[in-house]
């Protein structure tokens, strides 16, 4: 069963002729952009002659860097009046990146998000219940126009609220929910708590789960939690968000949907591709995007494609689940957090010492950010409200800054390893690969 059987399964070569088509359309516009304007007039690159999709490879890749120097006009390629919505990527409160749609890029995710809850087995007698931040995040009005496109009953019920989340879901029967994995124990714990049991006493038959790095054996232990299958979501507010690749019925790999993505992987050292099967850093380029079409975007997320045919019958290439990335980013609690922003709110703190280390742990089944803060002496052997007042300050600052609350544990100067070398700042203990 497919939601457009004619494009999810076309061959191959049928599926690289439209890449062209649609590619030369993008290349078109994409001049349009002062951004990328000047980068072809720098690379010498001739839109027009890049007949084939397998030409991409003569075009510079784009950064988000390169997206965050032109926030916030540098990449539109239309008249403002065209567009009618923003997205920005999560986390960043620095110079977060934009991306904006016209009613045509809305239209085209929210057909993309249909189509893959579709692959998941999500059907227009569904009750979903969209458990995620709403508003700029993507994952919010991402998955509810795709809802609203395949005909779903859709619940906006956002983040967070667990005992509403669960009244909701008894009282209006939701058969199908997204949420963030690390969100889903807080939700089983708050049912335990009830007294109910939740593979009997609520009406739930699927789950899609996403936005942020997990293990196999995390979705396992999410699936047997619930009793139901959790299907892998992946996608980045670069490329619109959710709806990007998504896995279907066989939980064999995630579709990256083909006519609207040209999909590389590369070896993040030496930029060339590798061979299918082999890990290494996802770049994608945008085939049906107006206002802001993307040219060989640097995920930084790792993965392979996996090679063969899907039992499902979709033609277009799977993805294996996001194994790590090749920057510094983390996500803890659904928000991408880069340790400089930590470091960038500790350092204006005057009775911070020098040294820091931020370690991520699983606690109770979630995720938590624990920051190691080194604190001057006279501070730190001084007068305990005092102390505690600053930890507060700490806190405070670093959840304005990233969104997510720390846990601070504070040490005396001095106390922290000095590495050999460069700096390691970041412990992840969570055995997310
Ligand atoms: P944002 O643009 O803020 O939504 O963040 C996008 C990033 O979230 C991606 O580049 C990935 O690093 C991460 N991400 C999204 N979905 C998944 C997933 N299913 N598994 C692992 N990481 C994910
Ligand atoms: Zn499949």
């Amino acid at each position: 069963m497919f939601w457009e059987r004619n494009i999810e399964t076309l061959e191959k070569d049928q599926l690289q002729v439209l890449q062209s088509e649609r590619l030369a359309r993008t290349l078109n516009q994409a001049v349009q952009a002062p951004f990328y304007k000047k980068i072809f007039e720098e690379y010498q690159v001739d839109p027009k002659k890049i007949k084939r999709s397998s030409e991409i490879k003569n075009l510079p890749f784009t950064t988000k860097q390169d997206l965050r120097d032109n926030v916030p006009y540098g990449l539109l390629t239309i008249d403002q009046k065209e567009v009618i919505r923003l997205h920005c990527s999560s986390g960043t409160t620095g110079n977060p990146i934009v991306v904006f749609h016209t009613r045509h890029d809305i239209d085209s995710w929210s057909n993309l998000m249909a189509r893959s809850l579709f692959a998941a087995g999500v059907r227009d007698t569904d009750v979903f219940q969209n458990i995620c931040g709403y508003g700029l995040f993507t994952g919010g009005l991402g998955f509810q126009y795709g809802c609203e496109t395949l005909g779903c009953l859709s619940i906006p019920a956002g983040a967070g609220n667990t005992a509403r989340q669960i009244k909701l879901m008894q009282d209006y029967g939701t058969t199908a929910i997204h949420a963030i994995p690390s969100y889903l124990n807080r939700l089983h714990e708050f049912i335990v708590a009830k007294g109910m049991d939740a593979r009997k006493d609520l009406k739930l038959k699927k789950m899609m789960i996403g936005a942020e790095p997990y293990t196999e054996e995390q979705r396992v232990r999410i699936q047997e939690m619930f009793g139901i299958k959790a299907y892998n979501s992946y996608g980045l507010t670069e490329m619109n968000g959710p709806g990007v690749a998504f896995e279907c019925e066989c939980q064999s790999g995630l579709h990256i949907w083909e006519d609207a993505y040209i999909v590389e992987i590369i070896d993040p050292k030496t930029l060339e591709p590798v061979p299918d099967g082999e890990i290494g850093e996802l770049v994608m380029t945008t085939l049906d995007r107006h206002a802001v079409p993307i040219l060989r975007f640097r995920t930084r997320d790792l993965t392979r494609i996996i090679p063969g045919k899907c039992d499902c019958g979709r033609t277009h290439k799977r993805i294996d689940r996001i194994t790590g990335r090749t920057d510094d980013m983390f996500i803890v609690k659904g928000c991408n957090v880069f340790p400089m922003q930590v470091e960038a709110v500790l350092l204006q703190i005057p009775e911070v010492a020098n040294n820091y280390m931020i370690k991520l742990e699983t606690i109770n089944d979630n995720s938590e950010m624990i920051i190691e803060v080194e604190v001057l002496s006279n501070w730190f052997r001084g007068d305990i409200a005092r102390l505690d007042g600053l930890k507060k300050q700490i806190e405070h600052g670093i959840r304005n800054e990233v969104l997510v609350k720390p846990i601070i544990r504070m040490v005396e100067a001095g106390s922290l390893p000095v590495s050999e070398g460069k700096a390691v700042r970041v412990q992840d203990l969570r055995n997310l690969n």
